[in-house]
């Protein structure tokens, strides 16, 4: 309404109503975000960088409510029309932005990560489906339910703010039934991967990233009902999460498209974009296994087996094969440009690979390679992301690994470890904690984490947990030049994984 036009005016100029006035007020309310996280010890590249990508991280979770005369919040509802009291927000594609983009905010705004996931209920019940991808109404593009992730990381983060069955059963529903709109709302073959345990090719484009992705997301329903003690739809969901594995070909070492006859896809070339991947090829998506990394190192065979085939991710040429796609799209100009190998960090699903070394008891690789790039994929200039920014996934990226650590499985309170690019990080959290990570001796060849203390205890494991991060205190690297081959190699060192530390069936 004029009425609520003029409410909305008022409340964004304030009393001054004048340019100047309303700049400056702006610039305090960055200030006081950005400040939430102050590094220090960096070249000025890195420091304009960091902040350039700490401020696009945080231009999501976009608003899409108003407050009424009296400060209330409301809304319209983009899916039904209807206006309804409450915090809404949209313009976000789950796909992109489940992997750290919402995993920042649970650490940096969890208020406002409460506000959301309780929107994101009340968009079910408007939309008759959980967004997936709300440009503002749903539009179900890309691919996975991954609504759920979100719910779950934020519940496993400490979020109280939404109730878990109704969560719970919003996801089975999703789970078990073709959504109306593109191909990540409901599943389109989910009789399929219930009876045969993936989605077959050539019968679903995208087939085998389905099937990771639901077998994550399914893992991620078993997390929120175990941690909410709901028996019923742990049992439910429990029964999908190794899916995964039935769409590795052991025979190549490669994800790779089978269909309903249980035949692989022929002919196959792991460098060929699109068919049952989408946006990628084999190369890039048979790392899509987040909850089970260790289950994937099993299906390779061993440790040194995994590596190695991460290793060859880098060192194999740049080619593109467009496959099913005909032509070039961005994501491979992308990945030729980076120069990288097969490593196409323009584009999300390999964003976490570098990380899993740290699963197999090598993470002097992952902290080389993760500066590598962080120094070659981001820049500060105008050229400054190796492809889209993607609602600050792509920024949230950047933030976490400065830090030294990345949430690989949402829905885990877990984060993996890297290595700080700064010489110290100040983090200050809502609950008025702060967080100091320093290392004093950081520099672009002392790349290396020597040995590491929280508290001033010596710490040998490849992960950190949320809630004691969330205490504050005090993480300080000791930094060297070559890597130290022996912290972080322990079984005791090796981060969660579904299969070893659970052994459901
Ligand atoms: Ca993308």
């Amino acid at each position: 309404s004029a009425e609520q036009a003029v409410v909305t005016l008022n409340d964004e100029l304030g009393k001054d109503k004048n340019l100047e006035a309303t700049k400056i007020r702006g610039h305090k309310t960055w200030n006081e975000l950005l400040n939430r996280i102050q590094v220090e010890g960096g070249t000025d590249e890195q420091m304009k960088t960091f902040y350039s990508c700490l401020f696009r991280a945080n231009l999501f979770s976009r608003k899409f409510y108003e407050r009424k005369a009296n400060g209330e919040p409301y809304y319209y509802s983009p899916y039904d029309g209807k206006v309804y009291d409450g915090y809404m927000y949209t313009d976000n594609g789950f796909w992109d932005t489940f992997r750290s983009q919402f995993p920042l905010t649970n650490i940096l705004h969890p208020t406002m990560q409460g506000r959301y996931m309780n929107a994101l209920l009340a968009a079910q019940e408007q939309c008759g489906w959980l967004p997936s991808w709300s440009a503002p109404g749903e539009t179900g593009g890309m691919l996975g339910n991954h609504s759920i992730s979100l719910l779950a990381d934020a519940w496993a983060k400490g979020i109280r703010t939404f109730d878990p069955e109704k969560a719970l059963k919003a996801y089975a529903h999703e789970a078990m039934n073709k959504g109306p709109w593109g191909g990540a709302n409901g599943r389109g073959f989910w009789k399929e991967y219930f009876e045969l345990g993936y989605v077959p090719y050539p019968e679903s484009m995208g087939s085998s990233a389905q099937t990771m992705e639901y077998a994550y997301d399914d893992f991620c329903g078993y997390q929120l009902a175990k941690m909410t003690g709901n028996k019923h739809y742990q049992e439910v969901f429990a029964r999908q999460m190794y899916n995964y594995k039935n769409v590795f070909d052991p025979s190549i070492g490669f994800m790779r498209g089978k269909g309903v006859d249980g035949k692989w896809q022929e002919p196959f070339d792991p460098l060929e974009w699109g068919g049952p991947f989408c946006e990628g090829n084999a190369w890039h998506y048979t790392w899509s296994v987040f909850h089970d990394v260790q289950g994937l190192i099993d299906l390779f065979g061993s440790d040194e087996k995994f590596t190695t085939k991460i290793d060859s991710v880098f060192t194999i040429p740049n080619v593109i094969k467009p496959g099913t796609y005909g032509g070039i799209i961005h994501e491979m100009k992308e990945m030729e440009i980076a120069g990288m190998g097969q490593y196409a960090h323009g584009n999300q699903p390999i964003q976490h690979m570098i990380y899993m070394y740290d699963y197999a008891g090598q993470p002097w690789k992952a902290q080389y390679w993760l500066r590598e790039v962080m120094n070659r994929m981001y820049t500060a200039g105008p050229d400054g992301y190796c492809g889209d920014e993607d609602n600050g996934q792509t920024s949230a990226w950047y933030v976490f690994s400065a830090l030294g650590f990345y949430p690989v499985c949402p829905g885990t309170d877990e984060y993996i470890l890297g290595a700080p690019l700064f010489k110290k990080a100040t983090l200050h959290f809502e609950n008025g904690k702060n967080l100091v990570i320093t290392a004093s001796d950081n520099s672009d060849t002392n790349r290396y984490v020597d040995e590491m203390r929280v508290n001033g205890t010596v710490y040998t494991k490849n992960y950190l947990k949320h809630n004691e991060l969330l205490q504050g205190g005090v993480i300080d690297f000791k930094m060297t030049d070559r890597p130290n081959m022996q912290r972080g190699t322990q079984e005791s060192d090796l981060p969660y994984s579904f299969s070893k530390d659970e052994k459901v069936k």
